[in-house]
């Protein structure tokens, strides 16, 4: 058995954010693979190591003294080594980095200083070897990670040392120049990592105890998704539920390792696991039917009306979703009734030419009426157990009309993994609120 572990920067934030993470991974013999990020905030108005990187050289591309930034970063790294009573020379360390810093200094290697830094730290807190990332995370010159090489280090180097901690986000060019991810890399070094070792599950270890079944700000303390499909996650991502980016875990997903979201603050919580399918159900997901409910605001309507429409439906749809493409509009849903037509978009796709459009459709001799709706909201609810299942959709429409709420639009997927519904903005938290109840508090 084999754990692949990250820890996010709020989980290496301080001495006692450390103290917490070698706990962890010494409560499970598995955990051998540790990838950190950069310290980040220990308090909300606090700044992340990676922030005052980039702020660094910020100062030196300017020419300004980075002298206040350098000492907080310092004190950073040294109440770090003090907390958890390390012998490592992190003051030399540290010294030695920013004497060689100059002009030239490239922003990629300043910006993954953080999780270097961080990484030499934890090794020797764990006991376990220090591994670079530029000794087995090989990017080629087009940016691309270059999988066979960078597998077959990390390989190498695990079997050599056994149990290892690496710094996420960077990794080194041919030329040995370092490179970094975009910003919150490290959880796609962590899956890479996971990939090419082939490791029975990847933790991603963060602050909170995994991916929730609704917004924390609409439905206070709601219930942590046990187990999501990537499917799942993506219809809940894509409509506004903040999640872990589905790209990130890519390596992991082509090799079916799960991903277990975990809280480093809380670690006797089982978190969420994401997978492409699980073979089993458990009863409690069966029961609860949806897995998730995720929403937007700021839609609009537009509606057709062409009385006797019939067989030129087709071709005036075909013709006024040319305008919307012509207006770069991105067309969320078309529901459809005899002789008419919707199409519902984000209001902001058409700010300041609202009434352009609504002309340009009026011009339509095809057309009996065009009428626009602002102010929609729609609310995803999610969940694979809705599949092929009676009475769902029953429930959604009982609960929200019990309570006054009037649904505009309904549209699920061919897949029945989603049924999405569309209310005005003002009925939307308690839409949510009234969702999550019927569903989830079983
Ligand atoms: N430290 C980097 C950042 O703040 C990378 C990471 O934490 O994943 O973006």
């Amino acid at each position: 058995m084999l754990k692949v572990l990250k820890f996010g920067g709020s989980s290496l934030a301080d001495s006692s954010q450390f103290a917490k993470v070698k706990r962890i991974v010494e409560s499970d013999d598995a955990r051998e693979v540790v990838i950190v990020s950069a310290p980040g905030k220990r308090t909300k108005e606090d700044n992340k190591i990676t922030d005052l990187l980039y702020l660094i050289h910020a100062h030196i591309k300017y020419g300004v003294s980075y002298d206040g930034v350098l000492s907080m970063i310092k004190d950073r790294f040294i109440e770090i080594k003090e907390g958890c009573g390390l012998n490592i020379d992190i003051e030399s360390i540290l010294d030695d980095t920013f004497s060689k810093v100059n002009k030239k200094t490239s922003v990629d290697f300043l910006a993954s200083r953080g999780e270097y830094f961080s990484a030499r730290l934890m090794a020797e807190y764990l006991g376990y070897e220090f591994v670079d990332a530029v000794d087995w995370l090989s990017f080629d010159f087009n940016g691309k990670v270059n999988a066979e090489k960078s597998e077959e280090k990390l390989r190498a180097l695990k079997s050599k040392y056994g149990r290892i901690v690496t710094p996420g986000f960077y990794g080194a060019m041919a030329n040995g120049n370092v490179r970094v991810f975009p910003r919150g890399g490290s959880d796609i070094t962590g899956a890479l990592a996971a990939a090419y070792l082939g490791a029975d599950v990847y933790e991603n270890w963060t602050d909170v105890s995994g991916i929730l079944m609704v917004d924390p700000r609409i439905v206070k303390d709601p219930k942590t998704i046990a187990r999501v499909t990537y499917d799942e996650l993506r219809e809940l991502s894509y409509m506004g539920a903040s999640v872990l980016h589905e790209d990130t875990v890519f390596p992991v997903r082509i090799r079916d390792i799960p991903v277990n979201i975990r809280n480093t603050n809380d670690p006797d919580d089982p978190g969420t696991i994401i997978r492409e399918h699980f073979d089993d159900e458990l009863e409690e997901e069966t029961e609860r039917f949806i897995t998730g409910i995720a929403g937007k605001r700021n839609f609009s309507i537009i509606s057709i009306y062409k009385s006797r429409i019939g067989e030129e439906k087709l071709g005036l749809l075909r013709e006024v979703l040319e305008v919307f493409a012509d207006y770069e509009v991105p067309v969320e849903q078309i529901p459809s009734g005899v002789d008419s037509f919707s199409v519902v978009f984000p209001s902001e796709s058409i700010r300041n030419r609202k009434e352009e459009l609504m002309h340009e459709l009026s011009e339509f001799e095809s057309i009996d009426n065009c009428t626009l709706t602002e102010g929609i909201s729609l609310i995803a609810i999610v969940g694979r157990q809705m599949a092929y299942r009676t009475g769902i959709s029953g429930k959604i429409f009982k609960t929200l009309g019990e309570n006054k709420i009037n649904i505009r639009t309904i549209e699920q997927g061919a897949d029945e993994i989603n049924i999405m519904v569309g209310v005005y903005d003002d009925d939307f938290e308690k839409a949510i609120r009234l969702l999550y109840e019927s569903f989830a508090k079983k």
